[in-house]
């Protein structure tokens, strides 16, 4: 089975309008990062949002060894759109 590419199946995911990194809310339309995980039994679950000033563009976290994405969206009444991969752990 292919596993679909994560700004895809992200697109529209909900999410939470709570940046992870300084508690600050978002607003529709603020831009924002993602970082998400992939598990054969989930599939890709987003882990963390943060405000644009806050995110990162690479994963930075210590991995344990899942596939993971930063994407970058705009928040957009509670749901990521226009989402796009900006870096993964495996290509
Ligand atoms: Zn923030």
């Amino acid at each position: 089975m292919t596993r679909q590419s994560p700004a895809a199946v992200l697109n529209g995911v909900q999410v939470g309008n709570i940046c992870d990194r300084c508690n600050k809310r978002v607003k529709t339309g603020d831009l924002v990062r993602a970082y998400a995980t992939y598990y054969d039994a989930d599939g890709w679950v987003v882990r963390r949002v943060w405000c644009d000033k806050c995110s990162s563009t690479t994963i930075g976290l210590p991995t344990d060894g899942a596939d993971e994405v930063i994407v970058e969206a705009v928040y957009w009444s509670g749901r990521l759109v226009g989402a796009k991969t900006v870096d993964r752990s495996r290509p």
